[in-house]
């Protein structure tokens, strides 16, 4: 049976590039009846944290790879003395030697044939000892040739393969041989992960090779690119998948998007519903070239997938937001300015407006706080001359109107405009800042039926002084 895995390293917060691979992998599996196993990688003790492994898989359960999806977790540390057995076995098998040379020897010998180590010690017969790090005598001739669902057969002339290291001065197995004596151990059959893994699959492979084990069949899936066409890095761009749940994304959006980064359904569309993505998807399709994360695009799906939700699904996905969380920061508002019914109101407005989940609260915090938020530069745009005047003659109008609806306070304020020689667009201008204090939001009679007449003569006539 087909057997896969993701093993991510916690290192730091959840990369989106490392959600992608892990529904890659989740899909995979799935189609070929196999499992997917999950390996947390914790072998660098110096930037593990155990946060980071929670983090993981909250962030893998958000975005549907919930607990019972895969066997593990397992964790690489837990498997030191497997890793130290089998460098004891290439050892002893002759397919590895012992090297004292320090990294200074090496590059004053330097102009070697060897694209790194110049292969100094293989026969010098050294036995281990301190400082004496581990090296893979990998073959002189031939090529490694490597099986990849993606990139087809990618060929490493092994004679530009280094002699590279397999444990350290210090008896320590690396990241190469762990990986691999892990992905032995948990009997993966094919392994799926980012194409900055390629320059390492050479040498891995050899390693299954020495080790007696059939290698995996390999896909290297595109790396993850910004605007630039830079690899996406924490340092520079945003990347985990955290921030995004955190600014409202919702999850079925991010993992549909996350499944076009070179990959797209049949036809023409691109959003559509997960079901047909674990149908349709194929590893074989994924473009190897490097795949744009367009964040603008996601966005725009954000706001479709919370367009298509019921109106309680939306109210309740606003959750979060309208509280706050041990990571989304709480509302300007205090909890009891918090009026149930009044969100419901205008959370159908707020809907069609919205494209990240975020956003609701400086749609809706005019309704629940005392004054409204006000933007000096929305103020100041508004409050023209003549808005005082304007302002003044609204108040008139609203106090005397026999119902406090959308339709009476639109047919009111388009009459006030008219005498003054305003559309509606333009005396509407005042009469927002004044009421929700910026110039955008949610349409404005409706927010004024919902704020009620009182509060909104208050705000109207506080803006007069
Ligand atoms: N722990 C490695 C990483 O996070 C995974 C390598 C692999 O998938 O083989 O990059």
């Amino acid at each position: 049976t087909v057997r896969v895995r993701f093993a991510p390293s916690p290192t730091g917060m959840f990369h989106v590039g490392g959600a992608r691979s892990a529904l890659q992998n989740w899909i995979y599996a799935k189609q070929q009846g196999g499992v997917l196993v999950l390996r947390i990688e914790d072998t660098d003790a110096a930037r593990n944290r155990p946060e980071w492994t929670e983090g993981i898989l909250s962030a893998l359960e958000w975005i549907g790879i919930d607990r019972d999806a895969y066997e593990g977790p397992y964790f690489q540390s837990s498997y030191a003395a497997e890793h130290r057995a089998a460098a004891v076995r290439l050892y002893e098998a002759g397919r590895a030697y012992y090297c004292d040379c320090t990294r200074e020897d090496v590059q004053l010998r330097g102009g070697s044939q060897y694209s790194g180590y110049d292969g100094f010690c293989r026969d010098r017969g050294l036995g281990p000892g301190e400082k004496r790090a581990l090296r893979f005598r990998t073959p002189d001739e031939g090529a490694t040739v490597v099986v990849d669902l993606i990139r087809g057969e990618p060929t490493f002339e092994n004679r530009l393969i280094e002699d590279f290291v397999i444990a350290r001065g210090d008896g320590s197995p690396v990241f190469l041989l762990a990986n691999v004596v892990d992905d032995i151990t948990m009997e993966i059959t094919h392994v799926i992960r980012a194409e900055e893994h390629l320059p390492n699959t050479p040498k891995q492979q050899l390693l299954w090779d020495a080790l007696g084990v059939k290698p995996p069949v390999w896909a290297h899936v595109p790396v993850v690119v910004n605007e630039k066409r830079q690899k996406l890095s924490k340092r520079r761009d945003k990347v985990a998948l955290e921030a995004y749940r955190d600014e409202g994304y919702l999850a079925d959006a991010m993992r549909n998007y996350l499944m076009l980064l070179g990959w797209a359904p049949s036809g023409d569309r691109e959003i559509v519903p997960w079901s047909v993505i674990e149908s349709e998807f194929r590893l074989e399709e994924v473009n190897p070239s490097p795949a744009f994360f367009d964040e603008k695009k996601l966005r725009a799906f954000n706001g479709e997938y919370i367009r298509a939700l019921p109106v309680e699904d939306f109210a309740a996905a606003c959750r979060p937001w309208l509280t706050g969380t041990d990571t989304i920061a709480p509302p300007p508002w205090r909890p009891e300015q918090f009026d149930e019914g009044v969100f419901a109101a205008v959370a159908p407005l707020a809907q069609t407006r919205i494209a990240l989940l975020s956003e609701i609260v400086p749609n809706v915090d005019f309704l629940f706080l005392d004054a409204p938020l006000v933007e000096e530069a929305a103020w100041a745009k508004a409050m023209k001359e003549g808005s005082a005047e304007l302002l003044d003659a609204a108040v008139a109008a609203f106090e005397t109107l026999p119902e406090w609806t959308a339709e009476a306070t639109k047919a009111a304020l388009e009459q006030v405009g008219a005498e003054r020689g305003l559309k509606l667009g333009k005396a509407q201008a005042p009469v927002r800042v004044a009421v929700t204090g910026r110039t955008v939001g949610l349409p404005l009679f409706e927010s004024l039926e919902v704020l009620g007449r009182d509060r909104a003569l208050t705000r109207l006539r506080a803006a007069r002084v």
